[in-house]
């Protein structure tokens, strides 16, 4: 088949890799000018590295192993310590926190050169019989037999499919950057979540000497945006324990980044006849229990199994790929609405968690991990 994919994001490209292995013919259109650099970095668990390892994508020599993430209280108690290789044993996949820059030149290594089509910004889809199109706003058009919407959080294939108002803000926001900061942390495989009454904090080994550190603050969208952002944090977080006064010592203005939080109800069925939608266009989460890159992998292993040498109407092969995601899905999107990562649990409930909890849940989140015949 012909397959149309708008977003050459996470989603975007993974279902091109899927699709293109199946022997469908493919093309990606990106509203951007150029791939995308910054988003600091993501942590790929290991239902996103199994699915990666799937696609032919390893994440070999870049980003860092996670092995134990540790929650700790603002004064530098340790709230409750997760066994996060404990998960690389028993499903044979490893947990990277991998610059979101390099996981998509990973992404599209050995890829056509002319798969993806940058500065298309694609304005509105329709679907006649068997044939879909999507305009541009340069005025050019497209068709082809299928359409996926990985157009992300603010995706016109979504508002096509959906109508408007799908997407509600969360309560936080988070500010990001990823920084050579030469801290123990940066060198370790140890990923340290922070929280206490001024928010959360966040810390990541990224590989490569680089720190991925995030602050999430409450948010509303119609908060102004402070003038000066790391002053604001430095103010607010900068009297926490040790490491989170180096972090924000060591910090610059310009590696900041914004995103406010989001999330959207999964819904049983995401498309309609021969467009469905993958990744943050479908289910956008606040990003607190680091599963929206994963879980946008998860999809496009999905979808690339239901159109693979199946046959049949592909409108029904798509549902049946919603059908099979929604449960995992809607699951983690509950979960993250309710940030987790954020909570502050007394130490001494901390210490009841067995510490491999990560691995268990993770199965339920899995489409790939469960699956009784993955290859
Ligand atoms: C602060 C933060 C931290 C996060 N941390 C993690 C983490 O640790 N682990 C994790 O798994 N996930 C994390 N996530 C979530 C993760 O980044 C997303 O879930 C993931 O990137 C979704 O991929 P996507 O391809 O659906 O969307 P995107 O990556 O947003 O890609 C969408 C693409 O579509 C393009 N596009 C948009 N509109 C159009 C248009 N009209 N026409 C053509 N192209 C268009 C965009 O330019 C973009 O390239 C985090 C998110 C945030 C905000």
């Amino acid at each position: 088949m012909d397959v149309l994919v708008m977003g050459a994001g996470v989603g975007g490209l993974a279902v091109a890799r899927t699709l293109l292995a199946a022997g469908h013919q493919v093309r990606v259109y990106e509203r951007a000018l150029a791939p995308r650099t910054g988003g600091a970095a993501v942590t790929i668990f290991s239902n996103g590295t199994a699915v990666l390892s799937d696609l032919g994508v390893s994440l070999d020599g870049i980003g860092g192993r996670i092995d134990r993430l540790d929650a700790m209280t603002s004064g530098g108690r340790l709230r409750a310590s997760m066994n996060i290789a404990d998960a690389a044993d028993r499903y044979g996949f490893e947990t990277r926190a991998t610059p979101r820059r390099l996981l998509l030149e990973r992404l599209v290594e050995g890829l056509p050169g002319d798969l993806v089509r940058y500065g298309m910004n694609c304005r509105s889809v329709r679907q006649d019989g068997d044939r879909v199109t999507a305009a541009f706003e340069d005025g050019s058009t497209v068709g082809g037999d299928l359409l996926i919407g990985a157009d992300g959080h603010h995706s016109v294939v979504r508002r096509h499919l959906w109508g408007e108002g799908a997407v509600r803000a969360a309560t936080y926001g988070t500010w990001q950057g990823l920084s050579p900061i030469d801290i123990d942390i940066t060198h370790s495989h140890r990923s340290l979540m922070i929280t206490g009454r001024e928010g959360a904090c966040g810390l990541m080994p990224a590989g490569g000497g680089m720190l991925q550190w995030w602050f999430d603050v409450r948010w509303s969208p119609t908060d102004p945006r402070p003038e000066r952002p790391l002053a604001e944090l430095r103010r607010r977080f900068g009297h926490w324990a040790s490491p989170v006064p180096e972090v924000l010592a060591a910090a610059t203005e310009d590696e900041l980044e914004f995103f406010g939080h989001h999330w959207t109800k999964v819904r049983p069925v995401w498309g309609k006849g021969r467009i469905t939608l993958v990744g943050d266009a479908a289910h956008i989460m606040p990003p607190t229990m680091a599963q929206g890159a994963n879980q946008t992998l998860e999809d496009a292993w999905v979808l690339g199994r239901e159109l693979t040498g199946k046959g049949g109407d592909p409108a029904l092969r798509l549902r049946a790929y919603e059908r099979a995601r929604y449960p995992r899905m809607s699951f983690v999107s509950r979960m993250a609405k309710h940030n987790p990562a954020n909570w502050r649990i007394p130490p001494l409930i901390g210490r009841l968690f067995p510490e491999n909890t990560q691995s268990s849940i993770l199965l339920r989140y899995s489409n790939r991990l469960t699956a009784a015949n993955p290859h």
